[in-house]
């Protein structure tokens, strides 16, 4: 039913027919097998990356890291498709098993190997099944079903040897634990415990996409509690050591959508601020992240508070570009203390609104002021700032209206 699924499928019997060993493996037979929607569907085969594209024809294929044994394989194209249809390539990856590891990130040299080999190079059981489609028949060398039954991360292998190879398998551990809500063996965890330090080998922005995948999770305090007991934290997050847990958890629990952003808010309320700066830069976050959890945390006491501010004083964070971040982070802060929901509620009518009611055009602008014969200065801004307060207040509705106030404090300034 799945297109993806009927690929892979159609290049493993391919590869079959060719007298090719050939299966779905990794990520998607785990996730099939949990009764969760597979995000790819990769396939693992005995076939060199050159029979691969010899198979496939050249123009078919992408030779995406054919250094390590991974080729991408194109659809077929379909006649009916315009020329510049997106296609999706599925990975195709040839059976290996690794070499030594020298650096803690990647092995010195890559050979390739069987099925089983292939097995024992991946990381966590769980993650070392494969499935014959044509036979529909899990191969399983690792005893990753009998863990997937009992939801049990564990390395494959020793835990130790494995996070010495790779120290980012360790962070994949909490992840992948925190993600479908496992445990982690005692043995695996306590190799992390050891190893923990060592996660500085490990680049900012891989350790941020796999962060990224925690702390957008409905269980990320599940992982930023494995972080902390596992001494990840005092590298990976330092902030977290001295956070309030407790605060953090009701906070996440309350927040409307769950984003990074918005997490990363939850963990400087509960924690310090500096948090967002450090994340930003050692994960290099995007602008817009970065700004939209600081925004939330700067900008979130007033609409918690919305409901005792003069209108002139809440508008101007309702027509901040992040007030949708903002509101949700009010809106975890107000329901984990159980506050009144008077501001938010009054926020949320507001931001219902139409446009113009929410952010009406200015009764008078800078050019008018100018064409009246007043000169640009510095004066010009307070006039302009007054005349908004004013009008958002209520306190002037026309045109008339503002004229007569920028007469009076012309006079008074
Ligand atoms: P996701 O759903 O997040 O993509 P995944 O299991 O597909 O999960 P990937 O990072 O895409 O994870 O890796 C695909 C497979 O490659 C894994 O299932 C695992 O078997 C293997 N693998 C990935 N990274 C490592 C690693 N650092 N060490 C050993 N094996 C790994
Ligand atoms: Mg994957």
């Amino acid at each position: 039913s799945n297109p993806d699924a009927a690929e892979a499928i159609r290049i493993i019997s391919v590869l079959r027919e060719r007298g090719f060993v050939a299966y779905l493996a990794g990520g998607c037979v785990r996730d099939a097998l949990l009764g969760k929607p597979p995000k790819d569907f990769d396939v693992a085969t005995n076939a060199t990356p050159e029979a691969v594209r010899e198979v496939f024809g050249k123009k078919n294929t992408l030779a995406f890291g054919a250094s390590f044994g991974v080729i991408g394989v194109l659809p077929p194209r379909n006649a009916a498709m315009p020329a510049k249809t997106a296609v999706s390539a599925t990975e195709v990856a040839t059976f290996r098993s690794d070499g030594e590891y020298s650096d803690g990130r990647r092995p010195d040299s890559v050979h390739y190997g069987d099925a089983h080999a292939d097995a024992l190079r991946r990381d966590f059981t769980i993650n070392g099944l494969f499935y014959d489609p044509l036979t529909r028949s899990i191969i399983d060398y690792v005893d990753g079903r009998a863990d997937l039954d009992r939801r049990l991360l564990r390395t494959i292998g020793s835990p130790d040897q494995r996070f010495g190879e790779d120290r980012l398998r360790m962070l994949r551990a909490i992840r992948f634990s925190t993600t479908l809500n496992f445990t982690i063996d005692d043995e695996t965890f306590a190799a992390i415990t050891v190893h923990a330090d060592d996660i500085t080998d490990v680049s900012g922005e891989r350790i941020g996409v796999e962060m990224r995948k925690v702390m957008t999770s409905p269980q990320a305090i599940n992982g930023l509690q494995r972080l902390v007991d596992s001494g990840l934290a005092r590298n990976v997050m330092p902030e977290l050591l001295h956070a309030n847990m407790e605060q953090l958890s009701s906070l996440l629990d309350h927040l409307p959508e769950r984003s990074f952003a918005r997490s990363l808010a939850c963990v400087a309320l509960s924690s310090q601020a500096s948090v967002i700066d450090t994340c930003s830069s050692a994960w290099r976050l995007s602008v817009e992240e970065t700004r939209q959890a600081k925004a939330a945390l700067d900008k979130h006491d007033a609409i918690v508070n919305a409901d005792e501010l003069v209108w002139s004083r809440l508008q101007p964070i309702l027509i901040d570009r992040d007030v949708d971040v903002i509101a949700d982070v009010a809106q975890a802060v107000v329901q984990s203390q159980r506050r009144g929901a008077a501001g938010i509620h009054r926020v949320r009518d507001a931001l219902a609104w139409d446009p113009q009611k929410l952010n009406p055009p200015m009764l008078l602008t800078g050019d008018d002021l100018r064409k009246a014969g007043y000169e640009a200065g510095p004066k010009f801004r307070v006039f302009l700032d007054a005349l908004r307060v004013a009008q958002l207040d209520g306190e002037i509705t026309t045109v008339d209206e503002a004229w007569r106030l920028i007469e009076r404090l012309n006079n008074e300034i």
